[in-house]
């Protein structure tokens, strides 16, 4: 039987205009993509219901098709798919690896300096820099916990990463995949994610899942997104032993840096591609800044 083609895909998050990361985001999917012969899928990442907007889905668009990017032409969007989610919380809530957290944000927070404090030790960091959840709602009691949700009690659900490692296994890895189709394994250390969210308090998932989950759906073989997510793919992996998923390979390419040495953000209102457009840019001349000319 023949392989079947390889899949890319390129995800972005209607949250904001695209910027010259996402554009080579997108350029190196598409070269790989050409180069191995596989197809290109756009997924419109848009779980976060109030930061994403229609018009910034629209520009993406738009500013692919400038680009001279073609795309296949089912896209997916992730906030018309969150039975699927749910599925997959499901299927690990039914193993026992998800468990309700009504701490905020701000008590997670208190938590964490009270027992800096005790300890005079700083509390352990997770690889984005954000404290490792202190775990006080993990041993809640069963019945008080189902009884806080019947309530109504805002809450999110966290993957009990002890267990969910007990489950999966603690060999996991994944291949990350060059230009010239070798590949070389890597070893995941999911733990260092602590006890990372599935559901948030408003949306029935969140990105770790719904990427998962996705993936896996349309068939992605290929995963090719910037160093910045190269750490949360040791969730992904877990996620997809835990669900039963394939993991598909994965390269990361490098983040581009403004002139003050970071990493282009949207939430630091990097220059868009529609400004570098208004101001007399082309797609060509972005192609050859980028390295694609
Ligand atoms: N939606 C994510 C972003 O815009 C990318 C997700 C991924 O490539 O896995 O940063």
């Amino acid at each position: 039987m023949a392989a079947s083609p390889p899949v890319f895909r390129f995800a972005p998050s209607p949250n904001g205009r695209l910027h010259l990361g996402h554009a080579l985001s997108a350029l190196t999917n598409a070269r790989l993509a050409a180069q191995f012969g596989g197809a290109l899928l756009l997924r419109i990442e848009d779980i976060d219901l109030t930061r994403c907007r229609p018009e910034f889905e629209q520009g993406i668009r738009d500013d692919l098709a400038w680009l001279g990017l073609v795309f296949e032409p089912d896209v997916r969007r992730q906030s018309e798919h969150f039975s699927d989610y749910r599925a997959g919380l499901d299927r690990l809530a039914a193993l026992s690896l998800v468990y309700p957290c009504f701490s905020s944000r701000r008590e997670v927070q208190v938590a964490v300096l009270a027992r800096e404090a005790e300890t005079g030790r700083p509390w352990p960091r997770d690889p984005d820099g954000a404290p490792l959840y202190p775990g006080s709602c993990r041993t809640l009691p069963e019945d008080e916990a189902q009884a806080r949700m019947a309530a109504g009690e805002p809450h999110v659900l966290r993957l009990a990463m002890d267990r969910a490692l007990a489950r999966a296994g603690t060999q996991l890895c994944y291949s990350v995949f060059d230009a010239e189709g070798g590949t070389r394994q890597v070893a995941v250390d999911p733990a260092r994610w602590g006890d990372v969210v599935l559901a948030r308090k408003d949306v029935p998932t969140s990105y770790h899942l719904a990427v998962t989950v996705d993936d896996a759906l349309q068939g992605v073989s290929h995963v090719v997104r910037g160093r910045d997510l190269e750490a949360a793919t040791d969730i992904h992996v877990v996620l997809q032993r835990l669900l039963g998923l394939p993991t598909p390979l994965y390269h990361f390419h490098p983040l581009l840096a403004d002139e003050t040495g970071q990493k282009l953000a949207k939430s630091r209102l990097s220059e868009s591609l529609a400004e570098l457009r208004e101001k007399g840019l082309t797609a060509g001349g972005i192609r050859v800044r980028l390295g694609f000319g």
